[in-house]
């Protein structure tokens, strides 16, 4: 074929490729278009997930009628003049593609009026023809209602996935653009069912209590005022104890626009470093405020990727934020209330002024000395382990938690998590060291298995061996045990083996470990006390002493917790003391 030039209409379709790719593009470029039109209630009414129809209301500006024609052609728009403007946008749209590009793949109906005209005007434009024109009464404001999304595009459309799945990315769009926009009202309804409502109030907390449960907003902590000039960094984000499996939770807005970007999700999830369980991730809501010439908006048609002209600073300015909440938060998994001491004099009947354990620090000292140490030097160093207070043992209650007291409260240990991850930590690092032991047997055993775990076995047998084991094949379904790591005792070997190839059957963990670490998870969880053993006080005391030497105390190997918090301020609520 020569080369010739495509006509209006093919280009048009391949550039509205760019900014509609599904029906959730539509929801929020139309979003887009109410804020910058200055409205206070957006209403987005969706059907079937947004491809037969999606309707989207505000009572913002309107567009006088004269220029209705204008707002479909392709790079028009009314919010950008020169190039120099480019530096310093501050609407959420200003590339006049939006009403094109969706014009070009869908039945389009604007209705809009301005305060300052009698009638609104109705234009119909499908397949890029204008196809009705005429005026009519409607309230102040624009509605634009968009159908049969992508029905002319085969190529688009067989990409469409379930209603339920695009209605799920609508709604995660209307949500987002509520939490940036808390002055402004939203609503969202689905197939004629209202998903979601927010007050329009102004407040952040509001909105985020419209989106999430009342358990999950009350584990968020508010970002304190940030010491990085030039940057203002807002927001909330979660204790450690609420994790998600993805990074979907990490929501980035800079200057009110809601943006990807894997760098400063990646700083979010370093300030956490240590503090969540392996393969976990925060959830986070977070509000950077930045010079509009040092952040380039102009990346890609969808303006959901920025760059900034200092991605550094950036970097360090979210991360150090970040970082400051969750280590001004108490150390210990407790119910979202800043931690203090034990009033009056001191815990344990000294006077106030000595510090109730020598060595250790109340946690917000504490958390501004790792605040401090992390602005020396390096911004991007991870924040350093947040460990445990010294404890002491009070008790056991169910021959299953130990009962411990510590600066800021009562603490509830659960004895099998919490041996799990003294005995994770200890093998993991000997793994590290290459100093894994291994204890042989005065007997080899000779293991018949069934052909399930025989698979397991098989799949594992080389990692097993590197870490304490000597196994080998012994013909058909058989294997013989030669050592094992000294960890396992000599008791009841057999099952222990067997026990650990459970472990390692796929889906049996709530959190994805590596291969190594999940076998490592599984021996420790065989080879630790078990709920329901009683333990002596001496016992209890080793056990609690190891674990406040362990780098991520909070939570056993596979992600449950290993203890409770129950602060002084909860005490003293829950016996109405205050
Ligand atoms: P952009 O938002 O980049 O300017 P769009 O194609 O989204 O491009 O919109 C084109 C123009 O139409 C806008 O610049 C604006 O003037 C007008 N417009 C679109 N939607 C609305 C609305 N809801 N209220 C008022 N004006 C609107
Ligand atoms: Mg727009």
């Amino acid at each position: 074929m020569p080369i010739h030039l495509l006509t209006a209409e093919v280009a048009g379709k391949i550039a509205a490729g760019e900014v509609v790719e599904r029906p959730a593009s539509v929801a929020k470029e139309l979003i887009e278009n109410c804020i910058d039109a200055g409205a206070s209630q957006i209403r987005v009414d969706i059907r079937e997930g947004g491809r037969r129809l999606i309707r989207v209301t505000d009572n913002g500006c309107g567009i006088p009628s004269g220029e209705v024609p204008l707002a479909f052609a392709r790079h028009a728009t009314s919010k950008l003049d020169d190039v120099g403007d480019l530096d310093r946008i501050a609407t959420l749209g200003f590339r006049g593609e939006a009403l094109a590009s969706i014009a070009a793949v869908s039945e389009v109906t604007l209705l809009t009026r301005p305060l300052d005209q009698a009638a609104g005007l109705l234009v119909k434009v499908d397949g890029g023809q204008v196809v009705r024109h005429g005026a009519h009464g409607c309230p102040v404001g624009t509605m634009v209602t968009v159908e049969h999304l992508f029905r002319r595009i085969p190529a688009r459309e067989k990409f469409l996935r379930q209603p339920e799945t695009e209605t799920g990315h609508i709604y995660t769009v209307v949500t987002h653009y509520a939490l940036a926009y808390p002055e402004i009202q939203f609503g969202l309804t689905a197939d004629g069912r209202t998903t979601f409502q927010s007050p329009g109030n102004g407040q952040i907390r509001d909105v985020l209590l419209a989106v999430h449960d009342l358990e999950t907003v009350e584990q968020l902590l508010e970002i304190g005022p940030s010491p990085a000039p030039g940057i203002r960094v807002a927001g909330y984000v979660g204790i450690p104890a609420l994790h998600r499996a993805n990074r979907g939770y990490i929501a980035l807005f800079v200057n009110r626009r809601w943006v990807q970007d894997r760098s400063l999700a990646h700083a979010v999830v370093q300030a956490y470093h240590a503090l969540l369980p392996v393969g976990r991730f925060p959830v986070a809501f977070l509000f950077l405020t930045i010079d509009p010439a040092d952040v380039d908006v102009n990346v890609h048609p969808t303006k959901r990727e920025v760059r900034f002209r200092d991605g550094q600073r950036v970097f360090g300015a979210v991360q150090k934020a970040v970082r400051a909440a969750v280590a001004a938060h108490s150390p210990v998994q407790g119910l979202g209330y800043p931690s203090r001491a034990w009033p009056g004099p001191g815990w344990n009947g000294e006077p106030a002024s000595e510090p109730a354990f020598p060595g250790t620090m109340p946690p917000t000292q504490a958390a501004m000395e790792l605040y401090r140490n992390a602005d020396e030097g390096d911004n991007l160093q991870p924040l350093g382990p947040v460990r445990l207070p010294l404890l002491r043992v009070v008790g056991q209650v169910g021959q299953t938690y130990i009962v411990a007291e510590g600066p800021q409260g009562l603490y509830l240990i659960d004895q099998h998590a919490a041996h799990e991850r003294v005995l994770y930590e200890q093998m993991a690092a000997a793994h590290r060291e290459r100093a894994i032991t291994s204890q042989a047997l005065l007997e080899p055993l000779v293991l018949e298995l069934d052909p399930l775990l025989v698979g397991i076995m098989a799949q594992h047998l080389k990692t097993l061996n590197q870490l304490g084991f000597a196994i080998e094949p012994f013909g058909g379904t058989a294997y013989l045990v030669r050592a094992v790591p000294p960890i396992l005792g000599t008791t009841d070997l057999r099952a222990a083996v067997v026990d650990i190839l459970e472990l390692l059957r796929v889906g049996s963990d709530p959190i994805a470990l590596g291969a190594e670490k999940r076998l490592i998870a599984a021996i420790c969880k065989r080879s630790a006390v078990k709920a329901g053993m009683v333990l002596a006080p001496e016992e209890m005391q080793k056990l609690v002493r190891q674990l406040e030497l362990c780098e991520t105390p909070h939570t056993c190997p596979h992600g449950r917790p290993t203890l409770l918090h129950f602060s002084v301020e909860e005490l003293e609520k829950g016996f109405a003391r205050r």
